[in-house]
């Protein structure tokens, strides 16, 4: 983890596709991170952001879907309730929506960013958010949710990617 600026990684970059380290010891360099993410995830008019898409392989993401911003360590679902099927874009996979099936609630268990254990329970769209982001950490992408015959009708989009 540099000072440099953090570079948000695409479809083909190996790093998305991995899964990620779970952080055994939260250190100040966590910390950071998860501000600059955050500050990343702001500029880019994103809701979401995992670590990954910023080229690190922990377990690290940061949320806001408009009820305040989650940095979150470890992150993961322990409850899942109910459907839904939203519209999802990600800053990795630019110009591309995806209808994706997801859980309409979701319990999600973490360490906050001083790494004391947190309980979150979400719906609809920050349920969403988390799911999405939560996917990012092992190495899952909205792409993965298109069905097949479809997959067809966005490889060129993809392609351009
Ligand atoms: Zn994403």
């Amino acid at each position: 983890m540099s000072e440099k600026e953090l570079r948000i990684r695409v479809l083909g970059e190996s790093v998305l596709r991995k899964k990620t380290k779970k952080v055994s010891k939260v250190t100040p360099e966590h910390q950071k991170l998860l501000s600059k993410m955050a500050r990343f995830m702001y500029d880019s008019s994103g809701i979401g952001l995992a670590a990954p898409q910023v080229g690190i392989s922990e377990s690290l993401i940061v949320v806001d879907a408009g009820n305040g911003l989650y940095k979150l360590i470890n992150p993961v679902i322990v409850n899942k309730k109910g459907r839904q099927v939203l519209a999802e874009g990600c800053l990795s996979l630019p110009g591309i929506s995806v209808e994706v099936k997801r859980a309409k609630k979701v319990m999600v268990e973490a360490l906050n960013e001083k790494g004391v254990p947190v309980i979150i329970e979400a719906k609809d769209l920050l349920a969403c958010v988390f799911q999405h982001e939560i996917d990012h950490l092992m190495g899952k992408l909205i792409i993965d949710y298109v069905p097949f015959f479809k997959k067809f009708l966005i490889k060129r989009k993809i392609k351009k990617i």
